[in-house]
């Protein structure tokens, strides 16, 4: 693998990868351009030292049809703009080689979606699962997929991914076209580096104590996390939603609680192996209840295993926050993922927040901490704490992929592991 910052792109065309899949409203305006930002550093860089850019992106789920509604033809003005240079388009991703073989030092060209193609995703189309023709159609597309990525590989000489948010995909353009490009011409983008370095941060060279606090709705989306967690942490702190499993399965009575009786004997497991390894466990002692899923229900703090009928546990009480602010302040390493009540509702939202406050000032006082996966990227901002810890993680899926010790393939695909 090249190291990006070292490579010099003089004279180079180079084929970056970016997560250009921005929201857009009705009349295809874009209303969050913050993945846009966030790959202008690795594309001013190759522009600054005088090579040319071909961008490609997905946008949306078109599932391998042109659409126009999710044409990235729509965002080559914005994507203009942030880089200050005039950007060319490319209305058809597969077909682009003469445009891509006209660029000169300093130019960009933006492709297409490229999951106008369904060789970029690569799943065979039309034919079902458990169909008998389905091994040989995925035969048969995963050729194509091969194709279609050398195609693109031909548009440039060197390669470049930068789109962390589907770095948990083989897709063709994250990771079957670094097949065509040497050791030597292929690497990780700027905020790739970012993204790897935060999760080696905390998976590979923690310091202890290394605490884990998982919220967020269901266990069985984080499940795997957390297993793999526990070899890994001191203290492991269980918040928010999937709190009332592990609590109904202990034998406690959660009212009207959300939770998911056919993973009880997983939390069971995951109690007994903390115990087992050592790893602090640490569950709600109260909560703040309400009695309808609604912001501005009635309230009342319950005793966490005598939840009334009626009832449901939907925010962190002062008394769990007073044990878990211990934990995350004594913390040398924190990794937060999913928030610890529904913080949609403003009423349900103090826990979170100061969960945010916590791993907010553990870091100011020395701890390093990643904030990652959807929901508690949305929390740290909404509390406007985003800057106040190490690092607050882009790629939802592909953290949590992460987070659960598998090796990405986008990664992979470049680092060669
Ligand atoms: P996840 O995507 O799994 O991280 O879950 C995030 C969602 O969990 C948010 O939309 C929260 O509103 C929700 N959530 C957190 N705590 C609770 C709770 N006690 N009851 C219901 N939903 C919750």
């Amino acid at each position: 693998m090249a190291n990006f910052s070292t490579f010099d792109f003089a004279g180079k065309k180079a084929l970056v990868r970016v997560d250009f899949n921005v929201p857009l409203n009705e009349e295809g305006k874009i209303t969050d351009d913050t993945r846009i930002r966030g790959a202008m550093p690795t594309l001013k860089k190759v522009l600054a030292d005088g090579g040319s850019l071909v961008i490609m992106s997905h946008m949306g789920k078109p599932k391998g049809k042109v659409n126009p509604k999710l044409s990235l033809g729509q965002i080559v003005g914005a994507v203009s703009t942030a880089l200050g240079v005039n950007v060319a388009f490319a209305p058809d991703c597969a077909h682009a080689a003469e445009a891509a073989a006209a660029l000169k030092p300093g130019e960009a060209l933006l492709l297409e979606n490229l999951r106008y193609y369904p060789e970029e995703e690569g799943k065979p189309v039309g034919v079902e699962k458990d169909s008998p023709e389905y091994d040989a159609a995925k035969k048969e597309m995963k050729a194509r997929q091969a194709e279609f990525a050398k195609t693109l590989a031909g548009y440039a000489d060197c390669y470049v991914n930068d789109a962390f948010g589907t770095a948990h995909r083989r897709h063709a353009s994250t990771a079957v076209v670094a097949d065509y490009f040497d050791d030597d011409h292929k690497m990780l983008g700027l905020l790739m580096e970012k993204e790897v370095t935060a999760i080696d941060n905390v998976l590979k060279n923690a310091q202890h104590p290394f605490t884990a606090i998982i919220g967020g709705s269901k266990v069985s989306s984080k499940l795997a996390v957390i297993k793999n967690l526990l070899d890994k942490v001191d203290n492991l702190i269980i918040g928010g939603g999937m709190g009332y499993t592990f609590i109904k399965a202990l034998g406690g009575h959660i009212g009207e609680s959300l939770h998911e009786d056919d993973l009880m004997p997983e939390a069971l497991n995951v109690i007994a192996a903390a115990k087992e390894k050592g790893v602090n466990l640490s569950l709600s002692v109260a909560t703040v209840a309400g009695d309808a899923f609604s912001n501005d229900c009635n309230r009342q703090v319950v005793d966490i295993y005598n939840i009334p009928d009626g009832w449901e546990g939907m925010d962190a009480s002062p008394a769990s926050l007073e044990i878990w602010k211990k934990i995350i302040l004594a913390s040398k390493t924190i990794l937060w993922n999913g928030p610890v009540g529904v913080f949609e509702f403003d009423n349900f939202a103090v826990g979170t927040g100061e969960i945010a406050k916590y791993v907010a000032e553990a870091t100011q006082n020395g701890a390093y901490s990643l904030v990652g996966g959807g929901d508690s990227v949305a929390a740290v901002n909404k509390f406007g704490l985003a800057d106040k810890v190490s690092y607050v993680s882009t790629g939802g899926g592909a953290m949590l992929e992460a987070i659960e010790g598998k090796v990405l393939p986008g990664v992979a695909a470049i680092k060669g592991e």
